[in-house]
């Protein structure tokens, strides 16, 4: 029944699209939003991804996975792509498309790791560096719908200059409540000393598992397989957690 409400149909999802740049946001040293307009772009959920093709001149083609970070709003999607050194797609999406590039894409993909409107239970979001991006759609989805569904977001970055969308977090939202997790650099400020997250940190700034939240967990596999273990530890029942994750990060 989930699988049902994805927006757009199979066959349509799948087809690849040529998307424009319209519009790039430095996010930090190291991450862009890059806005697109996709025509016929069918819409989507908060949560989802896209896939995104680039074929060189020889036609050599590859492809890699993009969350949405903006909330649905017609044919416009932001992607935010962090660099990872030496990679061989994301350090040309981050220094070289400009405004008038374009691109292929397809999707919206992805039918669990999403949030709906319909949603009022509690929801944990946990983000580890670019992990946010899909939290963020449901954060952005969250305040498009004016739903009152209390969300905590417990956010880990390397240090202060990594974080995204950071007056957007700042300003903040009723019923959202923010908690940064440095792993190797805090402010002075902080609370807490750099460290990797913990359980300590989820009981802290999550929800108890006696609210039954929904918690959503994203970021680099390790980072994900960590923090969803420490979820269930806590009491949270493992069909609660619903997970996403990015890949191998070297660490
Ligand atoms: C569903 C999904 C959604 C994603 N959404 C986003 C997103 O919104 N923003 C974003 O920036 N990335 C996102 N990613 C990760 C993205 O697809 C790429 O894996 C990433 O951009 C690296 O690609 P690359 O071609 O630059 O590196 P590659 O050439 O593929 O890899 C180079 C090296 O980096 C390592 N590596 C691969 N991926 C990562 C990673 N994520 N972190 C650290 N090291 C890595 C590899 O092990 C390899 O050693 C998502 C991945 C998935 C599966």
């Amino acid at each position: 029944m989930e699988r049902a409400a994805v927006p757009g149909r199979l066959g349509d999802r799948l087809r690849w699209r040529t998307a424009e740049v319209t519009g790039r946001r430095v996010e930090s040293a190291t991450a862009v939003t890059l806005t697109l307009d996709v025509p016929g772009w069918p819409g989507h959920l908060a949560g989802q991804h896209v896939d995104v093709r680039l074929t060189a001149e020889d036609g050599y083609s590859t492809q890699r996975s993009y969350s949405i970070a903006s909330a649905p709003d017609g044919r416009n999607l932001d992607l935010t792509v962090q660099r990872t050194p030496g990679g061989e797609v994301s350090p040309y999406l981050v220094d070289e498309l400009v405004p008038g590039d374009r691109l292929e894409l397809r999707g919206p993909v992805g039918g669990w790791f999403i949030w709906r409107q319909q949603q009022t239970e509690p929801i944990v979001l946990v983000a580890g560096g670019s992990g946010l991006v899909p939290l963020m759609c449901m954060i952005r989805a969250r305040e498009a719908a004016g739903s009152r569904a209390p969300f905590r977001l417990l956010y880990a970055a390397r240090t202060p200059s990594d974080l995204l969308y950071r007056s957007e977090l700042r300003k903040g939202a009723p019923g959202l409540d923010t908690t940064y997790l440095y792993s190797r650099e805090a402010p002075e400020d902080s609370p807490r000393p750099p460290g990797r997250i913990s359980p300590e940190d989820l009981a802290r700034g999550g929800w108890p598992p006696d609210f039954e939240p929904t918690c959503y967990v994203c970021g680099p596999t390790g980072f994900v397989e960590k923090t969803a273990a420490y979820l269930v530890l806590l009491g949270h029942a493992p069909e609660r957690v619903r997970t996403e994750r990015f890949g191998h990060s070297r660490g």
